[in-house]
């Protein structure tokens, strides 16, 4: 049988040139890039190689790139990085942040943004609620369950506005900008100084690269606490040895998903109309979720009223189709998505909530089979 894979929100295969890339670091290139025989040289100028390469993908300087072991290490790094600092100050987050944003963020003083029904935030409410305490913002990219894209250049600029304004009344503290791009990489425009953030989360799980791995971009003159101390690695903010063949397929991974981003993009939103327009005529009962414009190409969430998602999901199984019912991330956790209940849906219709994330293999074929399946097993 052949399997239709539609989770790749939750993870990418490996790139096969990616893998090679990543190969002789694992093998004959083992060295430990600290030591100081030559065959080490050369791996640490790989390593600064990557460094560089995932620099110029986001219009960044080589000196402000952290490599992560992934996403969630980023997001602890920019939350406890900045907050540590300023512990008795104020950190604004999305209500739908991933929960590796969520769990750090209120550890602190930590206030939630709601989002409107179409999951994206609610500008009005992020101005009445940022206030002359708060520190840190922390708004996602692009959304892991349901695909919005955040008007993160609009926060950006507000942000601006609101330290001008603190500055002429005396108020020096800093007010920084985080943001979590993992699920936009294959699709968005990463470059930094047209998004306008402080702080920026990408991870290789996602683009195609390896697990484990990623990276965190710091504006100069940042500084941040660290999340481990030891040998002072990374610019004594992630110390431990290097991950050397993961940093060399996670910047190869985010060059090659940069490169073809636009034309991705471009095939997947066909897919993604054709996915809509046959649910429309064969799954009339169905319920799109999230914004339909602001919105990932690779992503249709629905709800199909008075359904149980666990139980479809494993007849799509049984069919061959592989999706997901929130975020896979949270696969253990029994309680309905924090997601969707931020949008406003009931927690049956969540639990009656499904998530196709689509990719490079995506076909046609897989969508019309995936919505013909989906209405056989419906009705
Ligand atoms: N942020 C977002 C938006 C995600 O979707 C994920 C994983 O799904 C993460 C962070 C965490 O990534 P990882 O589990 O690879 O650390």
């Amino acid at each position: 049988m052949k399997i239709v894979y539609l989770d790749y929100a939750a993870a990418t295969p490996l790139d096969s040139k990616v893998l090679a890339a990543m190969r002789p670091y694992f093998t004959n290139k083992f060295f430990n890039p600290s030591a100081i025989y030559l065959p080490a040289k050369a791996v640490h100028q790989a390593v600064e190689a990557a460094r560089s390469k995932a620099a110029a993908m986001l219009g960044a300087r080589s000196a402000e790139i952290i490599f992560t072991a992934g996403g969630t290490e980023a997001n602890n790094l920019a939350i406890h990085g900045v907050m540590r600092h300023y512990s008795d100050k104020k950190v604004l987050i999305s209500s739908i942040e991933h929960e590796s944003v969520l769990a750090p963020a209120h550890r602190y003083n930590c206030q939630e943004l709601p989002v409107l029904a179409d999951g994206l935030i609610d500008l009005s409410a992020f101005e009445r609620l940022i206030d002359d305490d708060t520190v840190l913002v922390s708004i996602m990219l692009a959304n892991n369950e349901i695909g919005t894209i955040q008007p993160v250049r609009r926060i950006a600029d507000t942000i601006r506005q609101v330290l001008v304004q603190r500055r002429k009344s005396g108020n020096l503290l800093p007010l920084y900008l985080h943001s979590d791009a993992t699920q936009a990489a294959n699709y968005l425009d990463l470059h930094l100084s047209r998004l306008g953030v402080d702080l920026m989360t990408l991870n290789g799980g996602k683009i195609y690269g390896p697990k484990q791995s990623g990276l965190l971009w710091i504006r100069s003159g940042l500084t941040l606490e660290p999340l481990l101390d030891g040998g002072g690695q990374e610019f004594n903010l992630r110390s431990g040895t290097e991950n050397v063949p993961g940093v060399i397929g996670f910047s190869l991974a985010l060059e090659m998903a940069q490169t073809m981003r636009s034309v991705e993009a471009e095939r997947l939103k066909k897919l993604q109309q054709l996915f809509y327009d046959r649910l429309a005529k064969k799954v009339p009962s169905c319920i799109t979720n999230g914004s339909l414009t602001r919105r990932l190409p690779n992503n249709v969430h629905i709800t199909v009223p008075g359904q149980d998602n666990e139980r479809l999901l494993i007849s799509l199984d049984e069919a061959g189709i592989l999706a997901a019912a929130g975020s896979a991330c949270s696969a253990s956790d029994q309680k309905p998505s924090h997601v969707l209940r931020a949008l406003g849906l009931s927690d049956n219709d969540a639990r009656s909530s499904l998530r196709f994330t689509m990719g490079r293999a995506t076909t046609e074929r897989d969508i019309q089979y995936t919505v013909d399946t989906l209405a056989r097993l419906i009705a």
